[in-house]
């Protein structure tokens, strides 16, 4: 397995990235299960609020095992705060986690529940470090916020989104995606669990703060589809679609899961 050939089939999948990537039995590890009942609400947890730019939204890349939505990161005008958060986070990009069925795609998972896909928004400390690729081998350097997507009513605010994946159909594939505010994808509360962890796909670092809203969103049978019809091979040759791209949960290996709520 060469580096650049990770993915998620029996051959290159997340039972296989611990050859190169040691880190993957590391002790701080993502997705998990969040067992709601061990959850400690913890009064001095902020809440977390988001305060995005639209007009920072750039392009959207299909990376081969997903697509990214990018922003533009050169300034904080798209920031997270909040949480235990000491400093601002920049958002730099949000993508998702699928399943090739409709009962499950989502990486973390609730009281053993697995939902049909989860949303990745992604931010680093632009307090600390000049750049995300500094900041995403830092403890501290990453904050993301997840959100489970459950199977239901058509969701509007994706559409956007989806209509752009026919524009990147084949990995390497880049085209505008500009003027959309990410937080019309957040639910409507935003009480959160919150434990720190790791990137869920190689390089597996441990640099990351995750907030997984306690509310999910609806994401339709169709939609997924949609998801699922995104290619992992560049244009030219025989379309391999992503049907799957979700890592299974971690040992929580003594970690604690936090409330806000
Ligand atoms: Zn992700």
């Amino acid at each position: 397995m060469a580096s650049a050939d990770w993915g998620y089939n029996d051959k290159n999948g997340p039972d296989q990235w611990g050859k190169l990537y040691p880190i993957a039995n590391g002790n701080n590890q993502s997705p998990i299960d969040i067992k709601s009942s061990d959850a400690k609400h913890d009064t001095s947890l902020k809440p977390i609020s988001v305060s995005y730019n639209p007009s920072t939204a750039k392009e959207i890349v299909n990376v081969g095992h997903s697509f990214h939505v990018v922003f533009d990161d050169s300034s904080n005008q798209s920031v997270l705060k909040g949480g235990s958060l000491s400093d601002g986070y920049r958002l730099i990009q949000f993508h998702f986690h699928w399943g090739d069925l409709n009962d499950h795609g989502s990486e973390h998972t609730v009281d053993g529940v697995k939902y049909s896909a989860e949303l990745h928004i992604v931010h680093w400390n632009s307090a600390k470090y000049s750049s995300a690729a500094e900041a995403i081998s830092k403890a501290d350097g990453i904050a993301i916020v997840g959100v489970l997507m459950k199977l239901g009513q058509a969701n509007p605010n994706l559409q956007k989104v989806l209509d752009a994946l026919n524009s990147v159909k084949t990995k390497g594939k880049r085209a505008p995606f500009t003027n959309f505010d990410p937080s019309v994808l957040l639910p409507s509360s935003l009480d959160y669990w919150t434990y720190f962890g790791s990137l869920t796909h190689p390089p597996l670092h441990e640099s990351v703060t995750w907030f997984i809203c306690k509310e999910s969103i609806s994401i339709s049978a169709e939609q997924l589809a949609q998801l699922r019809s995104l290619l992992s091979s560049p244009e030219g040759e025989s379309p391999v679609p992503v049907l799957h791209n979700h890592r299974p949960p971690q040992p929580l290996k003594g970690r604690t899961v936090k409330a806000s709520f």
